[in-house]
Order: C-alpha cells, then sequence, then structure tokens
C-alpha cells in the first residue's frame, strides 16, 4: 500500500513494511549501519542506524513503515547518540586503522569518518583475544570483532546449511570462533565473501593482504555514504 511518512521534515512517498533504512536512502536520507546488509533478516545488533520514530529513539534497521510516521535522522541529540555508538566500538577493540589490512575497505573506519569521529570519548580496553589460525584459509583478529552477527548469520555452509561462524562466551568474554573444518571447506567465492561481509578486519584470508594500493581502495573510490545511498538502502554488496 502507497503510504507517506515524513523525514527530517520532508513528505517521502513509499510502500508499507519497507524497511525504514532503506526508504531513508531511497530518498538520499543517508543513515548509518553496520549490521544490516540490504535484502537480509535484520540483525539489529549494532544500533548504529539509531534515528527517532514518533519522538522516540528506534534501530532504524527494525522499523517498518507505515504511514504519518515521523522520522528524525539529522536531530543533533541523536546524530551524538550514532557517534557515541561508533566511538564505543572503537573503544571496545583494537582498530590501529594505518596498520590493519582492512584500511580503505573497512566500513567501521568509513562510518567513523561519516559520523566526524577523531577519538573516542570512552575509555580504550585494548583487548587481548587470541587470534584464530586453526583453518588453512582464513584467520581471525578476534580483537577487531564488534559482532554484529554478519558471519553468523549470513555464511553458512552451502550443503548442509550450518554456521561457520559462532560468538563464544558473553560479555566482555565473548569472542567470534569458525569451525575451521567447514572454513576450509568453503568455496573461494564464499571465502571472499566472508572478508567482505565483516564490517570490519576481524575475518582475512591468507595470503592476501595489502593487495589493493591506496587511493583505490573501496571506501576511497566511494563513500559509504555514496554507495548506501547510490544502492538505494544499505549495501547490495556487503562492505
Ligand atoms: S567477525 Fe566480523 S562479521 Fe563476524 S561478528 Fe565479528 S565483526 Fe561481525
Amino acid at each position: 500500500m502507497s503510504i507517506r511518512i515524513e523525514i527530517d521534515g520532508v513528505s517521502v512517498p513509499t510502500e508499507e513494511n519497507r524497511v525504514l533504512v532503506d526508504v531513508a536512502a531511497d530518498a538520499g536520507v543517508y543513515i548509518p549501519t553496520l549490521c544490516y546488509v540490504r535484502g537480509k533478516p535484520c540483525l539489529g545488533t549494532c544500533r548504529v542506524c539509531s534515528v527517532r520514530v514518533n519522538g522516540t529513539v528506534v534501530a532504524a534497521c527494525t522499523v517498518h513503515v507505515s504511514d504519518g510516521m515521523t522520522v528524525e535522522v539529522d536531530e543533533p541529540e541523536t546524530v551524538d547518540h550514532r557517534k557515541a555508538l561508533v566511538e564505543l566500538l572503537f573503544a571496545e577493540g583494537n582498530h590501529n586503522c594505518p596498520s590493519c589490512e582492512k584500511s580503505g575497505r573497512c566500513t567501521l573506519q568509513a562510518v567513523g569518518y561519516e559520523v566526524d569521529m577523531v577519538v573516542s570519548r570512552y575509555p580504550y580496553r585494548f583487548p587481548q583475544r587470541e587470534r584464530d589460525h586453526a583453518s588453512e584459509r582464513i584467520w581471525l583478529e578476534r580483537d577487531r570483532c564488534i559482532f554484529c552477527q554478519r558471519c553468523v548469520e549470513f555464511v553458512r555452509d552451502e550443503t548442509t546449511g550450518q554456521k561457520i561462524f559462532s560468538i563464544s562466551g558473553r560479555g566482555a568474554e565473548s569472542r567470534i570462533e569458525v569451525d575451521a573444518e567447514r572454513a576450509d571447506a568453503m568455496p573461494d567465492e564464499q571465502i571472499r565473501y566472508a572478508v567482505d561481509i565483516c564490517p570490519v578486519g576481524a575475518i582475512l584470508e591468507k595470503g592476501i593482504g595489502y593487495d589493493v594500493p591506496i587511493g583505490r581502495r573501496k571506501y576511497e573510490v566511494e563513500s559509504v555514504r555514496d554507495r548506501a545511498v547510490g544502492a538505494g538502502g544499505g549495501e547490495v554488496t556487503p562492505t
């Protein structure tokens, strides 16, 4: 059913029940995302897409639009709320962008630029989680994981549908795990997909690193904002 919602004071025509992040992007309004992938089920784990809907702060990827809905994206308190969430993610992991293999194609780094983050307002935790090298094809830089669960839900054994990645532990003890046997059986394209779908540099392919020259890396060619809005909401190809 055709409806209208209001985004930052502008009336936007759309269809009922579409995901708010997609509707906003189609209207040229960028809402940062880290766990959301257009066309995939909502994970709702990172909350970086928080906006005000009818006055209440909610994650836009979890909202299905309805007629008359009022959305505030560019509202100062909510803008700062999103920035704080990004800063928190930087503080909770070891994100040393200049030395990271994912630099220039890392969505967290790109979103950091979009929210004008310079330094985190929160104390850095400098976690020490053991790297996982058990797979012959990939390795895990666990200190960079933001626990978005993209790999857990969207990278599956193509034959059985079983999960290849999982999260163990709770709270500060949480860490990303990989089933090395299943990972080693992944086709090359799926390995590249797993690396790409990770919005940080936590999943890396062995034998490949720094392969794209500075200046030609993904977000240097097109900003995360332009990719999201150009794709019509969320990224069609992950990260
Ligand atoms: S390894 Fe990457 S994709 Fe998987 S949960 Fe961590 S940040 Fe997300």
